[in-house]
């Protein structure tokens, strides 16, 4: 395309520190939130004649984690489809060659709120089971395609008003460091599980301890472990839940061993004292049935030994979230992920720079006859007639406008 005729499609505007150089089609952007990569607005899409999210990664091919973040992110996006994963709909770049290149733009699907916002409401048992179910079916669906999340957390899971939800992000690298004796360094780190937290070897159910961490801070209405660093997050976890078994210690390597075992030895708390009857709404036979599958179900997933943990397919068929079960959701076909070395790849600031203008060149490529991809806005709201006899009408989670 010519240089004038690109120009022309863009236009400039502040959005709080930063400035966004967007396609003319995207109109009215507020700032909505902002993460480690950087600022997220909302728009209204002219062609679409919706309202979308817009992400601008600044520079992302700056270092190696950066980078390496932004390829596999902008790789899976492209190639994940499934209603509780964020949709990506467009990507650009206003700089016009590989020279020039400084910014990426990702459009996605609209949602109204993050989880920490929904945590700090009190759901009933209707919500908060079907929120869980549709983070495991995510997450399901992501581990099909061999994707292992491993950093789940609030601020990654967004909601609609229509209780509908979606994970925002892929979370760590097959080969991203992450154990005890790593440096600190300011990160979320209260969702993830023990076998990351210890650098030990982790397994699918990895992500099944943070659904369990997400679902307690839910009924908590407070973070379950809390740790101010790394070292104390383990300690919050052995303070409530007890030191973990000898067989389990045996499965640590010397120097983390040695730590844990010379940390003060704890007994943990009973799940009934850990989430008491008053955590919960109790007012109906139907609501005590519903507290004791759902307090059974915390303490399946909050177990510290990976391999006595339940599954993410167990934790489908738990009662208290089979209600919702719909094969069409928890059974979609695996996506296939073009990139096999996605995780392996190692390059110079100059070679991801080049990989991501790349990844952007062919969405534009693939998308230039017009052809998007997403659900459409009335696909995501449908509910399916066994979950509209569940709950006689459409869920709502807020009527209510949340500022961010
Ligand atoms: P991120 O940079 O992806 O970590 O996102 C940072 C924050 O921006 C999230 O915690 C959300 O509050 C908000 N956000 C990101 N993407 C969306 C979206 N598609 N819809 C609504 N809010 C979003």
């Amino acid at each position: 395309m010519n240089r004038n005729k690109r120009e022309k499609e863009y236009y400039s505007i502040d959005v709080g520190d930063s400035t966004f150089m967007v396609l003319k089609r995207y109109q009215n952007l507020r700032p909505i939130g902002s993460g480690a990569q950087g600022i997220v607005c909302s728009a209204y899409d002219h062609n679409l004649e919706r309202n979308v999210a817009i992400k601008k990664l600044s520079r992302p091919f700056q270092n190696q984690t950066h980078a390496k973040r932004a390829y596999r992110e902008l790789v899976l996006m492209k190639c994940v489809n499934h209603k509780n994963i964020i949709g990506l709909l467009n990507v650009f770049t206003p700089q016009k060659t590989l020279e020039e290149f400084q910014d990426v733009y990702l459009v996605m699907e609209l949602m109204d709120a993050n989880l920490c916002q929904v945590i700090q409401m009190e759901l009933d048992h209707e919500r908060l089971s079907y929120l869980l179910y549709q983070m495991l079916c995510g997450i399901k669906h992501l581990h099909s395609a061999g994707i292992i999340h491993r950093d789940l957390k609030p601020s990654n899971i967004v909601v609609k008003s229509d209780c509908t939800l979606k994970i925002l992000d892929f979370g760590l690298a097959r080969t991203a460091a992450t154990g005890l004796l790593m440096t600190p360094y300011v990160v979320t780190r209260y969702y993830r599980a023990p076998e990351v937290i210890l650098g030990m070897g982790y397994q699918a159910n990895v992500d099944v301890w943070s659904v369990g961490c997400i679902m307690a801070e839910m009924v908590r209405g407070s973070v379950l472990f809390p740790g101010t660093d790394h070292i104390d997050q383990w300690n919050k976890v052995i303070e409530q839940l007890g030191t973990p078994s000898q067989e389990f210690l045996m499965k640590l390597n010397q120097s983390v061993r040695t730590y844990v075992e010379n940390r003060p030895r704890y007994a943990g708390y009973s799940f009934e004292k850990l989430f008491p009857d008053v955590l919960f709404p109790a007012d109906s036979e139907h609501n005590k049935l519903k507290a004791s599958q759902a307090r059974d179900l915390l303490s399946k997933m909050l177990v510290i030994d990976a391999s006595k943990r339940i599954s993410v397919d167990e934790a489908l068929q738990h009662p208290y979230i089979n209600v919702w079960y719909d094969p069409t959701e928890v059974e979609a076909p695996p996506p296939m992920i073009t990139d096999k070395q996605l995780d392996e790849r190692e390059h110079t600031v100059e070679e991801w720079k080049e990989l991501i203008y790349k990844e952007v060149l062919d969405w534009e490529e693939r998308t230039k006859n017009g052809v998007i991809r997403g659900q459409p806005a009335s696909i995501v709201t449908q509910y399916s007639s066994r979950r509209v006899l569940i709950s006689c009408s459409a869920m709502t989670l807020f009527s209510f406008a949340i500022s961010l």
